[in-house]
């Protein structure tokens, strides 16, 4: 009989080969793995107690911390399903996804109780409340008193399957409403054996969560680390500052992030140069298109760069640009060049790109097409959404809404969103590579390109920009920069100065309200609306 393909396993091994190593860092306290599993052992029949069956929801609201992570495994042990919630919502999108996946139990970080309270009354499937560190103003359960109360010797998983649904993630929201991704214990532990393998994850690795572990960008790291007995570093709020920090003071060896903030780091180290020693060996950034200063954190910060694609629905990264950029016998100009590259398919996951008539395009680096994926990662489905389910996965490949290229030795790369691509005079313009041109520019910290309308051209690329501090720059010339870099029906025809760019929680720039808000001021509809 095949052993079943199941979460718990991981951490299993991690306490059996490193039960007293150190598993977790979080603020002054730290875990060994002997400890972790104690306390995910007492969750699981704490939450049993509580009447939470297998297949029921539990929702978690809160940053990155132990509590977060032991939260992972005692819901999955139980059978039971985890719904990790974004801390960076208003009270009434919590409410939407706490009702709409019926959720039975919050766990919710004392710091972010007060977004709960607005909406507490009409709340329709919570039954209980756990706040980690109660306030002494709320009448909820204490987390750390409550879990006291539960042996911390094994529970008992015979009722695990692999095909069991153990996440329930809802997507990033930036081009929409949030959709609820539904992942199972086999999707997650594939994935995590191919995500280790890529990243050459090991027990030597101390891993610091910048990356929200409630978010697909930073999912997975709860399992391919543990399952290493590699060390865990949780952040509360990162921030450049904290992030140098932690670094030297855990000895850091691996760190993922979104470029935006990979962005906010090079900055900070480039305006203090703090003194740092360090043992970072690699620093992976995906979720957005590529940085275009990819280069300059290796010269600068002597960290190798690898970057990832993925999305929600395919557990979620389905690309690596390390194979590729590994081969020695490459040129430096060509490695750099593929390393801004989505990258190659990783194992277990068939990757291709394709066009309107489902045929695969040439391999030429030029032919545009839809991304889509077939692999163990692809999701079950959306939550209680068959129709939208049915439009995403067709005849089995995953539909990524993504559009990219693929080069001669397979590696791809995302042009745009098919939302955020520009169409002028019937041509299509990548907005990344447009913004891509912008950074280039001195003064930009930060660039968005988007498709405003246009009496001739249909539509044009419009570039909202963010400045350096202290730097000064006008938009002709904004404009004229572009006409240089690049051709011309791809430069941009205006700037909106801003003083920050709307985004997700992680870090993601929502081109979608930039759209809405540019082409309602026009009364005008965008083609997507
Ligand atoms: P929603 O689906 O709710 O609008 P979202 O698509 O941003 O939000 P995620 O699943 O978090 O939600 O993100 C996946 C998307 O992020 C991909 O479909 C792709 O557009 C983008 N993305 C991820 N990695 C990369 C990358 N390396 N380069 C370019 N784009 C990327
Ligand atoms: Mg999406």
């Amino acid at each position: 009989m095949n052993v079943p393909l199941i979460l718990p396993e991981f951490l299993d091994r991690a306490v059996s080969l490193y039960g007293d190593k150190q598993a977790v860092f979080c603020d002054e306290r730290v875990f060994t793995y002997y400890e972790l599993n104690g306390r995910v052992n007492q969750l699981s029949h704490g939450l049993r107690a509580l009447g939470v069956e297998k297949g029921e929801r539990v929702a978690y609201l809160a940053p990155n911390t132990v509590e977060m992570l032991e939260g992972f495994y005692g819901v999955f042990q139980l059978g039971a399903i985890m719904v990790p919630l974004n801390i960076r919502l208003k009270p009434e999108d919590y409410l939407f996804i706490l009702n709409h996946s019926e959720s039975k139990v919050l766990l919710v970080d004392q710091d972010l109780y007060h977004l709960i309270i607005p909406i507490k009354e009409q709340l329709e499937t919570v039954k209980h409340i756990i706040v980690q560190y109660k306030d002494e103003q709320t009448d909820e359960v204490d987390y750390e008193k409550w879990l006291a109360g539960y042996p911390s010797g094994n529970f008992d998983r015979s009722e695990l399957d692999e095909d069991d649904v153990c996440s329930l993630l809802y997507t990033s929201g930036t081009t929409g409403n949030p959709k609820g991704v539904m992942l199972t214990h086999r999707n997650n532990y594939l994935h995590a054996l191919s995500t280790m393998h890529h990243l050459r994850v090991s027990d030597r690795d101390v891993y610091l969560h910048v990356l929200p572990m409630f978010h697909v960008n930073g999912w997975g790291s709860p399992f391919y680390y543990t399952a290493n007995g590699s060390t865990h570093v949780c952040l509360k709020k990162a921030t450049p500052e904290s992030i140098f920090q932690a670094i030297q003071k855990h000895k850091v060896t691996v760190l993922h992030m979104a470029p935006t903030v990979l962005n906010s780091l090079l900055q900070y180290y480039e305006k203090n140069k703090p003194v740092i020693e360090h043992n970072v060996r690699v620093v992976i950034a995906g979720s957005a298109p590529p940085p275009a200063f990819v280069t300059r954190v290796e010269q600068e910060l002597g960290w190798e760069f690898i970057q990832v694609y993925g999305m929600t629905e395919s557990t979620p990264l389905s690309l690596v640009s390390t194979i590729r950029s590994e081969l020695i016998h490459l040129a430096p100009e060509t490695k750099a060049r593929i390393k801004a590259k989505a990258g190659y398919p990783m194992i277990g996951s068939d990757v291709r790109v394709v066009n309107e008539h489902g045929e695969e395009v040439a391999h030429n680096g030029q032919e545009i097409g839809e991304v889509v994926t077939r692999s163990h990662g692809v999701m079950l489905g959306y939550w209680k959404n068959p129709e939208a389910t049915m439009e995403t996965i067709r005849n089995g490949w995953l539909h990524t809404g993504d559009m990219g290229t693929v080069d001669e030795y397979g590696n791809i790369e995302i042009v745009d969103r098919k939302k955020d691509i520009i169409i002028s005079g019937g041509e299509n313009i990548s907005s990344i590579e447009v913004e891509g041109a912008l950074y280039e520019h001195p003064a930009v910290l930060e660039a968005a390109v988007i498709a405003v309308p246009h009496e001739k051209w249909g539509e044009t690329p419009h570039a909202y920009v963010v400045l350096r501090e202290g730097a000064e720059v006008s938009e002709a010339e904004i404009i004229s920069f572009s006409r240089e870099k690049l051709a011309h029906f791809k430069a941009v025809t205006g700037v909106t100065f801003v003083k920050e760019l709307p985004k997700t929680a992680s870090g993601k720039i929502q081109k979608v309200h930039l759209r809405n808000e540019y082409w309602s001021s026009k009364g005008k509809t965008e083609r997507f609306v």
